[in-house]
């Protein structure tokens, strides 16, 4: 994150920041790229172990939450948590997902898809709507991390693009209904990165020869190109920029 920073040093400082799905892949990145602009980062999964390990990573600014968000209860608790450990929260990154099966829509399995549904639509949204009293008060900004497979359709993934569709959608009605709330809420729009989410599928050569075939550019993202934007996002860099779904795609929904 070094190079970024030194770019837009310190754009974080003072800030709390909430991040979900912290404790590997994207979210990680993101919360570790939060940390580099100065921001004091509560890290948020179900495994602790992860969450600390990030944590201890940021050092005494980082701070390991364990969070189910599809617990609304839990998210509740989180909340109060950050708040009365680091403060209140004026940045929430929702990147806590799940892709567990790759299936044609007829033969799709019913429980993993109400579980997509539920982890990463109704997850986002009980993260979010956890931050809201907070966020509303003191003002902030809101990222959603979706993905190119929520504006394309994409076959095998119906349940996870449907999830990713409605994760742009309630960055939408969020950017619309807390516009003069003083809260900024968006949406990225990731191509492919190789995570633990991806890395089965990615290490099937005709899998990831598809992929890439689709990707204009020709290759997997970075986790920092994915996480930069990101970052732009949740920044006063994108002061006019609400109810947005920024592609980060390689030009893959081109
Ligand atoms: P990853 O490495 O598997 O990370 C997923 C994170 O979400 C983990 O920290 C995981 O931690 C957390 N998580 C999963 N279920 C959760 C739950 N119920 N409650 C709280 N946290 C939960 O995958 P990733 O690729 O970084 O994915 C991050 C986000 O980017 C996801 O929303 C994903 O859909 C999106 N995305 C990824 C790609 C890609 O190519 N990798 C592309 C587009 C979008 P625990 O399992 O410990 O809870």
């Amino acid at each position: 994150m070094s190079a970024v920073e030194d770019r837009v040093p310190q754009r974080f400082e003072g800030r709390v920041c909430l991040v979900t799905g912290g404790g590997r892949g994207i979210g990680r990145a993101i919360a570790l790229g939060l940390a580099a602009g100065g921001g004091r980062i509560a890290v948020a999964a179900r495994t602790r172990a992860q969450c600390e390990s990030v944590a201890a990573e940021i050092g005494e600014r980082g701070f390991a939450v364990e969070l189910d968000v599809t617990d609304q209860a839990a998210c509740e608790r989180a909340v109060a948590e950050v708040i009365s450990v680091l403060g209140p929260p004026s940045v929430v990154v929702c990147a806590a997902g799940i892709s567990p099966v790759r299936q044609r829509t007829e033969h799709h399995d019913v429980e993993a898809w109400r579980q997509i549904l539920d982890v990463n639509l109704t997850g986002s949204y009980l993260t979010v709507r956890a931050a809201a009293p907070v966020l509303l008060e003191h003002g902030g900004s809101v990222v959603l991390v979706a993905s190119a497979i929520g504006l394309i359709g994409s076959p095998r993934t119906a349940a996870y693009g449907a999830s990713k569709a409605s994760v742009v959608h309630l960055a939408r009605t969020l950017g619309r209904e807390w516009a003069s709330r003083g809260v900024r809420v968006n949406a990225i729009c990731p191509g492919y990165v190789e995570t633990d989410l991806t890395r089965a599928m990615l290490a099937v050569d005709h899998l990831r020869a598809e992929v890439l075939g689709q990707t204009p550019l020709g290759r997997l993202a970075t986790l920092e190109e994915v996480a930069e934007p990101a970052l732009f996002l949740a920044s006063d860099a994108a002061s006019y920029v609400t109810g947005a779904a920024l592609l980060v795609d390689g030009g893959l929904a081109a």
